[in-house]
């Protein structure tokens, strides 16, 4: 401990990331503290994650209710409630927060309350109190942003989507990324009417083709109406409290009980006075970062969403215990590798996906790319006869083919992909796939018998 200092560390914000590095830190003996404006758990506990997933696995229920009718069931069912279901989730989530609190106390980390600003690059102040620390790790996050079109102000973001007392009957959702394609899937999903507003012809655009082209013609088939290269261009709510919406084509929309905007999220540094402390920012507000979390400042490290790389709970928390083991405990290269992220998207059906896209490796490696890939209905669907379609892709580099791209959508995807990750970045070849014997019958035995 530098006696000079109240802490050793001091993270701010206490989401994935600023939580993460002082759990680390102080396991190491490190004096630390962390400070948050909101809730503790940050976005992914409490307008993220874990209220995303909750959502969907009611969802999913929804569809298993239909799907019980093939499977011999008589099920009758006489509605959903939706308040009931969120009330179940805020508990839940709460009891996260209040474990957060005595998990701080008991390893001795103090937790400060309120928004912090920068005076100098060891010192922040919070609630008219400065703190001053050797250490600090900016894990402020990110906020979700709008349009700044007329009538913006009617809509919400997700963080409003969390917020809904009640199921609302029909609405717009703009955006094609991961939240908009999710909040569809489980809005449609829970009966209610959905109207995605993609500025251009496609979903996902940055995941590879088989898996976004797949869930394109999937979320026409479910009954969510797609408006493709078309913005919202103003918003207005009438009398009876509903809203409408123009289009840069011309087109009303009418009797919308919710437009969501889910076009992506910007990181919110208004009230920390950055400039105080000598850290740079880019030109899109981010906190560029070396390989090991260095700031432009020394003794100012940056984590999670605010860096603008992979921003993902488990990315936060990696890059946190990382730079805890490497600045307490020796380990003097240890870094986040930033290659082979696995991820999911909990769509309808979801999708997981790891390494490059056949799109990417193509542009990079040219011909010397071999593509595996198969679709088909799972056998749940098949018996359900609701089809949901199933689709895999390898991409398999050189002459030893070694897999550097996996791509499922399908039933099953989100639980499949984490081994595939372990071994794709262990750089498992596409010869290792085909001598590991299947696991019969499930769909993921399907890619180790591509052919
Ligand atoms: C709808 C949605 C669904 C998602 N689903 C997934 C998913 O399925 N899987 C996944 O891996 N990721 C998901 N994410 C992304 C994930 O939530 C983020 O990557 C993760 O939370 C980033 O962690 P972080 O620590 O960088 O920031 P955050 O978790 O955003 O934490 C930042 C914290 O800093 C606080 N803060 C900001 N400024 C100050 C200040 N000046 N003083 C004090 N406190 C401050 C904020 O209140 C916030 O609590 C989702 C995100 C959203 C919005």
């Amino acid at each position: 401990m530098n006696h000079n200092y109240d802490y050793d560390l001091i993270a701010i914000g206490a989401g994935s990331g600023g939580l993460s590095v002082v759990e680390r830190a102080a396991a190491y003996g490190q004096k630390c503290a962390v400070i948050e404006r909101g809730k503790m758990g940050g976005t992914c506990v409490n307008v993220g994650c874990v209220p995303k997933k909750i959502m969907w696995l009611g969802a999913n229920l929804a569809q298993s209710i239909e799907d019980a009718a093939s499977y011999g069931f008589d099920l009758g069912n006489n509605g959903f409630d939706w308040a009931h279901l969120v009330e179940k989730r805020e508990a839940y989530i709460s009891g996260i927060n209040k474990w957060y609190y005595g998990y701080l106390k008991e390893l001795g980390i103090d937790e400060i309350t309120g928004d912090a600003s920068f005076i100098d690059e060891h010192t922040v102040e919070v609630n008219g109190k400065q703190y001053s620390a050797n250490h600090i790790a900016i894990a402020t996050g990110t906020v979700p942003t709008k349009a700044d079109i007329p009538g913006a102000e009617h809509a919400i973001t997700s963080d409003g989507f969390f917020a809904l007392e009640s199921r609302p009957d029909n609405v717009a959702i703009v955006g094609s990324g991961y939240i908009a394609v999710e909040f569809a899937g489980v809005l449609n999903s829970l009966g209610t009417n959905v109207t995605l507003y993609l500025r251009k012809d496609h979903v996902l655009r940055e995941f590879d083709s088989l898996v976004s082209t797949t869930l394109f013609e999937e979320l026409q088939k479910s009954g969510i109406t797609l408006k493709t290269n078309c913005q919202i261009e103003s918003i207005a709510k009438n009398d009876d409290g509903l809203l409408e919406v123009k289009d840069n084509q011309a087109h009303m929309q009418t009797g919308l009980d919710q437009v969501i905007y889910a076009i992506g999220r910007k990181p919110d540094h208004d009230r920390l006075q950055i400039e105080n402390c000598g850290v740079e920012i880019d030109s899109r507000g981010y906190i560029p970062t070396d390989l090991y979390q260095n700031t432009n400042q020394p003794h100012i490290f940056a984590l999670g969403d605010i860096t603008g790389r992979a921003p993902l709970t488990p990315v936060a928390i990696a890059a946190g215990r990382r730079l805890a083991d490497r600045l307490y405990n020796g380990q003097s290269d240890r870094h986040l590798d930033y290659e082979n992220i696995a991820t999911v998207v909990f769509s309808h059906p979801p999708i997981g996906t790891v390494g490059m896209t056949e799109e990417a490796a193509v542009a990079k490696y040219g011909d010397t790319i071999k593509i595996y890939q198969t679709s088909f209905t799972a056998m749940y669907n098949a018996i359900s006869g609701h089809a949901a379609p199933t689709a895999m892709k390898l991409v398999c580099l050189g002459k030893d083919e070694k897999v550097i791209g996996l791509h499922i959508i399908g039933p099953g995807a989100d639980e499949m992909l984490q081994g595939f990750a372990v071994a794709i970045r262990m750089g498992a070849t596409k010869r290792d796939f085909d001598d590991t014997v299947a696991i019969h019958p499930t769909s993921a035995e399907e890619l180790v018998t591509m052919r």
